[in-house]
Formats: structure tokens, sequence, C-alpha cells
């Protein structure tokens, strides 16, 4: 899953990106506000933490063009503020929740983890099921039939993408966007190795496969 952090004070934006990959989200940071909108409006993000007062135009602003040009991307905002006033603007405005700093970065998580499985039916105490595969989103731990599965960081980035969307054909360029750096080359074979990989540990000993390949569409997981 990948976050979009727009926060222009440098030490927490690296902070809070630095936290977020150490919990294998992926993370593009935007020291502006206009930079930050640019990069939301170009690329899909699963989750935009976005700081209220920015240099040069809102966090009020930014979420507003956001919402106006058809994002419907969670935006968790982020202040120094703590009245009632702000945060009723910014939930109005279009963010989903609202964090005052200095804040608890288990807390952080906590709140994104909950945005992200918003309106998702398969998704419980933060463990997504797919059939008899399980995937914890806040220890990162992975079973099939309660045997536990072993994931480097990009296989597990690649599962928990696929199980969020189960049943649901994910192209190729999606899985780009959404798994990988932003910069990453569009014509290189990463996503198939990287799916090859996945299942020979998702699927290889079990008759019943899960990760399908939908030809000239993309992949899917279902039971
Ligand atoms: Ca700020």
């Amino acid at each position: 899953m990948k976050i979009l952090v727009i926060e222009d004070e440098k030490g927490i934006a690296n902070f809070i990106s630095e936290g977020l990959q150490l919990e294998n989200y992926l993370v593009d940071l935007a020291y502006l506000g206009q930079d930050g909108l640019d990069k939301a409006l170009i690329n899909e993000y699963d989750l935009i933490i976005l700081d209220l007062m920015l240099p040069d135009i809102s966090g009020l602003k930014v979420c507003r063009e956001l919402r106006e040009n058809n994002a419907s991307v969670p935006v968790l905002m982020l202040t120094a503020k703590n009245t009632t006033e702000d945060k009723i603007t910014g939930l109005d405005t279009g963010a989903d929740d609202y964090l005052t700093k200095p804040f608890d970065f288990d807390e952080l998580l906590a709140r994104i983890r909950a945005l992200l499985r918003r309106g998702q039916s398969n998704i419980a105490d933060n463990i997504i099921k797919v059939g008899p595969v399980k995937l914890n989103t806040k220890t990162h731990e992975v079973n099939r039939s309660n045997k536990k599965l072993t994931l480097t960081n990009k296989e597990y980035k690649l599962l928990e993408y696929l199980m969020r969307r189960p049943d649901e054909v994910i192209s190729r360029h999606q899985i780009l966007e959404h798994v990988w750096e932003t910069d990453t080359d569009p014509f290189s074979n990463t996503v198939e190795v990287h799916i090859r990989y996945l299942r020979q540990k998702i699927d290889k000993n079990y008759s019943k496969k899960l990760i399908k390949t939908i030809r000239g569409a993309g992949y899917k997981i279902s039971h």
C-alpha cells in the first residue's frame, strides 16, 4: 500500500516516512502543498497524510481540490491546532480523519489501518482473509491453513494489495502503482517475477491455487 505524506516540517515528514516504511508501506513525500496535490492527482495512493499548515497552499485547499477532482483516496489530516472548529473544517473539506500533533506513532498506525479497512468485509481485527490465507496487517504474519509462511517485504506488500481486493482483477499497472516505488521502470518484468515468487510460497504446496493469472488483464486472488 502506498501512502503520500504532505508535510513541510522535514523532521516530522522524514520521521513519519521512515516509520511507515518499517511497517511495510511505500511512501512518497511532498514538502509543499502544490507538489503534494500534483503527486496525488498523477499517482494512485491508498492513503494521504496531509498537514494542515503548509507554506504555499493550505492542507484544506489541497483536500478540497482533491475532492473536486473526484479523488476518493482516504485523507488523514495532521495539525498542530486542536480546536473543534479546525477539526470540523477539515472534515467538512473532505478529510476522513484527523490527528493532532504531537501524536503517538502507534496511534497514527492504528488510524491508518482503520482507514484502509473501511468498507472491506474480509478484514476484521486487522486480519485479512481470503479462503485459507490470513494476513495480519499489524504483525505482518501470513498463514495458509494455519501454517506460517515467511515472505519477503516485497512479497508481503504484493500479497496484501491483492488480498485487499479479493476476486478483483488487478492490472500490472495497478500493482506497479501501489506496490512498487513511484519511479519504477514500467517495462521491467519485476511484477511477473514477484508473482512467481509469491506463488511458490502461497500456492505451490497446495492443490487449490489462489493466485490466478487473467491473460491480458492481470492477476487476482480468489478462493
Ligand atoms: Ca506544517
